[in-house]
């Protein structure tokens, strides 16, 4: 089959399911959305943050990006368009928690690592874009001199979850939000090699799981 007649069909299946078999959520949905989460995931084909978690629509509002990032309050114009979907998911659609969704194996981040200068061409889009993240990469290369390529991007992919936590927490009006008792933050991990979900933990300063491998439950 065709990909493009595989999307297609996709569709046709989802109007069978939502708009005949079950019409009344999306009847629902006609009059509003009132997601709860806003989730910053990755554009990676593997991280679908709507299968992984179980949503159904108008469950979580996204915005997926290359290594899902937050850009800094004090950014420049081409960067607005994460911001101005944070805005809007905490200003208008008032979510109670914003989730930062890392993940293993990421492209953008083994970009990042794999630097070696940096290009700085006014096209160069991914190279200004993964800057975002460099004080991750600079923290990883310090920190961990003798660890093994892999295991640096491992280290950079949760380093820069935390960089985009400090980021949505200098944005003003996530910060007030947060002091209102209105909105928690959370960075989360999914190990796509084990098949498990993470989350930081600012007691331990560690990523710690969450819903563990299987294979460690049989164990
Ligand atoms: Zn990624």
């Amino acid at each position: 089959m065709r990909d493009i007649e595989r999307l297609v069909d996709g569709f046709q299946r989802f109007q069978q399911q939502y708009y005949e078999d079950a019409p009344t959520l999306y009847r629902n949905l006609c009059e509003g959305q009132h997601p709860s989460t806003l989730l910053v995931g990755c554009c990676d084909s593997r991280v679908d943050p709507a299968m992984l978690l179980g949503c159904d629509p108008g469950d979580i509002f996204t915005v997926r990006n290359v290594a899902n990032l937050v850009p800094p309050a004090s950014t420049d114009r081409g960067l607005q368009g994460v911001l101005a979907a944070i805005q809007f998911a905490v200003e208008q659609l008032q979510v109670s928690r914003i989730i930062v969704l890392g993940h293993a194996h990421c492209g953008g981040i083994r970009a990042l690592m794999d630097r070696r200068t940096r290009g700085d061409g006014e096209t160069d889009y991914l190279e200004r874009w993964m800057d975002i993240a460099e004080p991750a990469r600079r923290q990883v290369l310090q920190q961990m001199p003798q660890a093994s390529a892999a295991e640096r991007r491992r280290a950079c992919e949760q380093a820069s979850i935390l960089i985009s936590l400090r980021n949505l927490e200098e944005l003003p009006f996530v910060r007030r939000a947060v002091d209102a008792g209105g909105l928690t933050l959370h960075g989360w991990y999914f190990d796509l090699v084990a098949g498990a979900l993470l989350a930081y933990s600012a007691r331990a300063d560690a990523f710690l799981p969450i819903v563990c491998p299987l294979f460690t439950e049989l164990a």
